[in-house]
C-alpha cells in the first residue's frame, strides 16, 4: 500500500501526530505492534509535569538544569493544551490540575528547591515558595517534619488510559488509517520518499514520522541513524480507593516520588524508580525498590500507610542522557521524522505531536525547538 505519512508507534506521541496531520487533510497511515496505547503511553503514571524534576536537578546541577531550561517551555505549552484537549477531542481525559508540591524536610533542601525555582521562573514556569504555615493550608495531608517546599499551579494530572485513544479515534473520524498488530522490519529510503517492510506487507511513504518511544532507536538504526535514546524499565503502584486525600501532584525533595489520587480514589505511587529487566527481556517489579517507593510516600503522607497497595506494573520509558526531546527532521534523510520526548513524554505527549506535525508540513514550529531539540 502506499500513503503520504507514515506515523510508527501507537503512544501519546504517534497518535497525537497522527491527529494532528489529519486535521490538516494530509493522508496518515499509522503503524503499531502491538495494540493502541499498550506501551509507555498507557502504563505511566498519569503526572502532567512542568517542573525540572527535583532528583536530577541534584545530581546533574544547575548548569545542566539551564541547558535544558528551553525544554520547559514546550513542557509549560503542553500543560495548557491539555486544559482543551479534552474538549477538542469529544473525550473527559480526567485532566484535574491542582498543582504540583516538592516537599521538603531540610533547610538543606529547601535552598535546593528555591535554586532550581529560581532557574525553572526565567523559562516561563510559575513557582511559589511556601514555608511550613502556608503549606499545611494547603496541603493538610502532609507530614508534620515537613518544613516547606516549592508549589507549581500549573501541573496535575490526566488519565493515561484515555487520552491516547481519544487521540487515536479523533484521528481515525478525520480519516487517517490505524494497523494494529503490525510491525515495522526495516525502513530504506527510495527515490519516492521510504519503503517499510512490515510482518504484514510492505507500505510505501513519502514521510515518515518515528514516534516509537523507547523503541525508536532500533527503527532509527534501520536506517542507518544512530539516536542516543535508550528505554529505561519503571514502575509504578497503585492502592486501592481511599477518601479523598490528595488533590496535588506530591514529589519529595527526600528522595524519588510522585504521588497523587487518580479520579476514582486511588493514589498512584511512583517517581522514576527502575523496575528489573530478566535475562530473556521480560521487565519485573523491584521489590526493594517498590518498598523504598512506598516507604517515600507513606513519609510524606502518613496517611497512606493505612492503603492497601492493589498492584505494581512496569513498562518500559523513552530516556535520553540530558533529558532533552529530538524532535525533527534527520539531517540527509529528508522527510524522515523524529518525534520523541524522553522521561516525561506523556506530559509533553500533546506539544511534541503538535511540533512534528508541524515540521511534517513542512513549516516552521509554531514553538522554537531551538536549544531543545538536537535536530534543531
Ligand atoms: C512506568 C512509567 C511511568 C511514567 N510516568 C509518567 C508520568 O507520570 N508523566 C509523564 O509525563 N510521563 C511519564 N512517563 C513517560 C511517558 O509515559 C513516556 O515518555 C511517553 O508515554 C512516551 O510516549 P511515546 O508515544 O513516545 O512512546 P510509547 O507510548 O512507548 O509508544 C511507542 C509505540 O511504538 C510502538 N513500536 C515500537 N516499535 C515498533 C515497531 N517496530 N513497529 C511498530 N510499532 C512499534 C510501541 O509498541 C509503542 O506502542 C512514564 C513512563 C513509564 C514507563
Amino acid at each position: 500500500m502506499k500513503t503520504d505519512v507514515l506515523v510508527i508507534g501507537g503512544g501519546i506521541a504517534g497518535a497525537a501526530t497522527a491527529y494532528y496531520l489529519a486535521c490538516e487533510g494530509v493522508e496518515v497511515t499509522l503503524v503499531e505492534t502491538h495494540d493502541l496505547n499498550t506501551q509507555a503511553s498507557g502504563a505511566n503514571a498519569g503526572s502532567i509535569h512542568v517542573q525540572i524534576q527535583h532528583p536530577e536537578f541534584v545530581s546533574l546541577g544547575p548548569d545542566w538544569a539551564r541547558a535544558y531550561g528551553p525544554t520547559l517551555r514546550l513542557l509549560v505549552a503542553s500543560q495548557k493544551m491539555w486544559l482543551e484537549i479534552g474538549d477538542e477531542l469529544g473525550v473527559d481525559l480526567d485532566v484535574k490540575l491542582a498543582g504540583g508540591l516538592l516537599i521538603a524536610t531540610t533547610e538543606k533542601q529547601m535552598r535546593q528547591i528555591e535554586a532550581k525555582a529560581r532557574i525553572e521562573r526565567g523559562f516561563g514556569v510559575p513557582i511559589e515558595m511556601l514555608d511550613r504555615h502556608s503549606l499545611r493550608a494547603h496541603a493538610p495531608y502532609l507530614a508534620d517534619n515537613v518544613i516547606g517546599g516549592g508549589f507549581c499551579p500549573a501541573e496535575g494530572k490526566a488519565n493515561p488510559l484515555k487520552a491516547t485513544p481519544a487521540f487515536a479515534a479523533a484521528a481515525q473520524r478525520r480519516g487517517a488509517s490505524i494497523r494494529t498488530q503490525t510491525r515495522i522490519l526495516a525502513v530504506e529510503a527510495i527515490s519516492t520518499g521510504y519503503r517499510i517492510q512490515t510482518d504484514k506487507g510492505v507500505i510505501e511513504a513519502r514521510r515518515v514520522v518515528n514516534a516509537a518511544g523507547a523503541a525508536a532507536a532500533q527503527i532509527a538504526a534501520m536506517l542507518g541513524v544512530s539516536i542516543d535514546l535508550q528505554g529505561v524499565p519503571l514502575q509504578v503502584t497503585v492502592t486501592e480507593p481511599v477518601a479523598p486525600l490528595i488533590p496535588h501532584l506530591v514529589y519529595s525533595a527526600a528522595g524519588k516520588l510522585s504521588l497523587k489520587q487518580a479520579h476514582n480514589g486511588s493514589c498512584l505511587i511512583g517517581g522514576g524508580w527502575h523496575a528489573q529487566r530478566l535475562p530473556d527481556g521480560r521487565l519485573v517489579t523491584n521489590p526493594q525498590h517498590l518498598t523504598g517507593n512506598m516507604i517515600n510516600a507513606a513519609a510524606v503522607a502518613p496517611a497512606l500507610a493505612q492503603a492497601r497497595a492493589l498492584r505494581s506494573w512496569t513498562a518500559t520509558v523513552n530516556g535520553t542522557d540530558d533529558w532533552k526531546p529530538i524532535i525533527g527532521e534527520v539531517p540527509g534523510h529528508k522527510g524522515f521524522f523524529l518525534s520523541l520526548f524522553p522521561w516525561v513524554g506523556f506530559s509533553a505527549g500533546p506539544i511534541t505531536a503538535r511540533l512534528t506535525a508541524d515540521l511534517v508540513m513542512g513549516r516552521p514550529p509554531r514553538m522554537s525547538l531551538e536549544g531543545v531539540s538536537a535536530l534543531a
